[in-house]
């Protein structure tokens, strides 16, 4: 992700902490609270600038979602989608995705979305990559039994690392793309970075993968 250095960004998401949550670790195994329901949570990890999230959330307002991104000059665009359209079912949290067990209990999470994650290809910067055992871990210990990780990219060596990554772990995969946007896949929410690259060719990956009982 390139980044324009946004110096005023952190002021706006502290102006928000109805969307940007603060402390939330005070939400764990709690989190119907932050929402005002019991609707499903689903996550995504890396949400760039929130097109997919943003969208997903109008699109299913019965799911509750929370966009997780790193940096503060990214998540802001987010934020500012959701100033626009206040969507209820939509949570901003910015932090790092390597410890999400100090927000989330066991079962908190329905889903989590992976999309275009880093590809980090580097052998030595093996275990930056979200689909790595160390994150694969943090997610097994917050979702619910057969709660699935969707997983889309057009990196042939990130989606072929998480292949063997996500059996090697014992996970399930229930269904693999090799082709998305040829295939007959319904209801497919592009990313930004998904449309950037499928307009310059590049052949979109997915797999939805899930943890056994
Ligand atoms: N998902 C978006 C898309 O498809 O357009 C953005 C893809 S971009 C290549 C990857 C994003 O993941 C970046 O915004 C980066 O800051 C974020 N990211 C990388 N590692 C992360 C981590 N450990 N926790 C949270 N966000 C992370």
């Amino acid at each position: 992700m390139r980044l324009r250095h946004k110096p005023w960004a952190q002021d706006l998401l502290n102006q928000h902490p109805e969307y940007v949550v603060q402390n939330a670790e005070q939400y764990k195994g709690n989190w119907q609270e932050r929402f005002g329901n019991h609707h499903p949570i689903y996550i995504e990890v890396g949400s760039g600038k929130g097109r997919f999230i943003t969208e997903m959330a109008k699109t299913y307002p019965d799911i509750n979602f929370i966009a997780i991104e790193l940096q503060t000059s990214v998540i802001v665009s987010i934020l500012e989608i959701q100033l626009d359209i206040h969507l209820p079912n939509l949570q901003i949290l910015h932090t790092n995705g390597s410890h999400l067990n100090q927000y989330f209990d066991q079962a908190d999470i329905s889903r989590i979305y992976l999309n275009f994650s880093d590809p980090w290809p580097k052998k030595k910067h093996t275990k930056r990559r979200l689909t790595s055992p160390a994150f694969l871990e943090q997610y097994q210990a917050i979702i619910t039994a057969n709660g699935e990780i969707h997983f889309k990219t057009d990196n042939q060596g990130l989606f072929e690392y998480s292949l063997a990554s996500m059996s090697q772990y014992g996970m399930i995969l229930k269904e693999v793309w090799l082709d998305l946007h040829q295939s007959d896949f319904e209801g497919n929410i592009e990313t930004e970075y998904e449309m950037k690259f499928a307009e310059k060719g590049h052949r979109i990956y997915r797999l939805e993968a899930y943890f056994p009982n």
